[in-house]
């Protein structure tokens, strides 16, 4: 069987050429390979230098100064350095409140949790309206003096909708809480200015944007208060984040976020012309839009089926590698809280499909989904009323 169309890419992106080589130059003996913490020789100056070129890179992306990035393991490492390292910082001031999302990301959610349990922080979970959207009315009703933070995700990974994070700061700001934004899918997709948001904190990750796994970003505001470091030992990113640097993740990050930057509108483009060649070519089949369309990440489309048995649906589905859910969940076989938060039912929600595109789909690569879907649905949604 042919290789299926990889359709998956808010879960990863491949790492796009150009990034790929300039990583392969940190990794050897006749590139730069030295250890960016080391002062005395040229290899630890040659390291450093890209390091720096790197963060700039990545602070340029969301028009940030390059001394408020701290580089971590990823957007989940960022998350909690939020979430618990800020959590840590007030476990003795009268600020003990953290306000949410019910649709957050596993990292924020989990990390909620470990500080309501750990240090009795109470918790809110702002639910969304039908079409995915968090308002600012609903934070307005939960927010109060107490309040020290307000996390929710720029852009969803599941449904893709978008927060206006500008509004939430505002609001955050006007009760003296922080304000924090995951922006694992947004960063590199659609525009961030952390000045014009005038946010806290900001989580950032490579690899849903064409870098390598096992990197990320932490945006600290210049002011604003530094968390609890999570991670001891030589004192590394200003003491926030020790380890020897990786260079060649670092290095891939800033590249790719330097693409991004100079490509992400023309990447948009042909991105939002995909999805409705893709929504096209399934709104013959009844399918259900999942979270609002309009405000929404260009390269991601979730759809329900009706009249179908999800898992037989989904297994059937050999050709093309989509998501049901977030990667993260689809070990188990819960129906995605995401879903089930917009108020979407269980069986349309174990018969959902999150299909994700990027700057390497082509048009006839969503033309063959669109063919397969349909041949599959049409098969099994018949056989599925003829059994009723
Ligand atoms: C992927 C993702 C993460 C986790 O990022 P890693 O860099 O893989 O740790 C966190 N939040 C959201 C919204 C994501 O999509």
């Amino acid at each position: 069987m042919n290789t299926p169309i990889y359709l998956d890419y808010a879960a990863s992106t491949p790492v796009d050429k150009r990034v790929a080589e300039k990583m392969a130059q940190c990794l050897t003996l006749d590139g730069s390979f030295g250890n960016a913490a080391s002062k005395s020789h040229i290899y630890g100056w040659q390291a450093a230098e890209l390091v720096d070129i790197a963060r700039n890179d990545v602070a340029d992306l969301i028009n940030a100064d390059s001394r408020e990035i701290i580089f971590t393991s990823g957007a989940t490492e960022s998350d909690n350095l939020a979430i618990i390292g800020l959590a840590l910082a007030n476990r003795d001031t009268p600020r003990r409140h953290i306000i949410t999302s019910t649709i957050e990301h596993k990292a924020i959610l989990d990390c909620a949790f470990f500080v309501s349990k750990l240090f009795g922080f109470k918790i809110t979970y702002l639910p969304p309206n039908d079409k995915g959207l968090i308002t600012p009315e609903a934070l307005e009703q939960v927010i109060d003096d107490n309040t020290l933070l307000v996390s929710l995700m720029h852009a969803n990974n599941e449904i893709g909708t978008i927060t206006d994070i500008k509004a939430m700061t505002k609001i955050a700001h006007e009760h003296g809480a922080l304000m924090h934004s995951d922006c694992a899918q947004s960063a590199g997709k659609i525009a961030i200015d952390v000045r014009d948001l005038d946010i806290d904190y900001l989580s950032l990750s490579a690899h849903k944007i064409y870098g390598p796994k096992g990197i990320g970003a932490f945006y600290i505001k210049q002011g604003s208060p530094k968390p609890v470091a999570m991670i001891h030992g030589g004192g590394h990113e200003m003491g926030m984040r020790s380890g020897t640097l990786a260079t060649h993740q670092i290095v891939g990050m800033g590249e790719a976020y330097k693409i991004a930057k100079q490509e992400f509108k023309q990447d948009a483009k042909r991105l939002l012309d995909l999805r409705e060649r893709l929504l096209n070519g399934l709104l013959p089949l009844g399918v259900i839009v999942n979270g609002d369309l309009a405000e929404r990440v260009p390269n991601n489309l979730n759809v329900s089926f009706k009249d179908v048995d999800g898992e037989n649906f989904l297994l059937s589905l050999r050709k093309i590698a989509v998501s049901t859910g977030s990667a993260c969940t689809s070990a188990s076989l819960n129906p995605s809280y995401v879903l089930k938060a917009l108020g979407v039912s269980d069986d349309l929600a174990y018969s959902s499909l999150r299909i994700s595109f990027g700057r390497f789909t082509t048009e006839e690569e969503i033309d063959l989904a669109v063919e397969h879907i349909s041949e599959v649905y049409q098969r099994l949604a018949h056989k599925n009323l003829w059994k009723m």
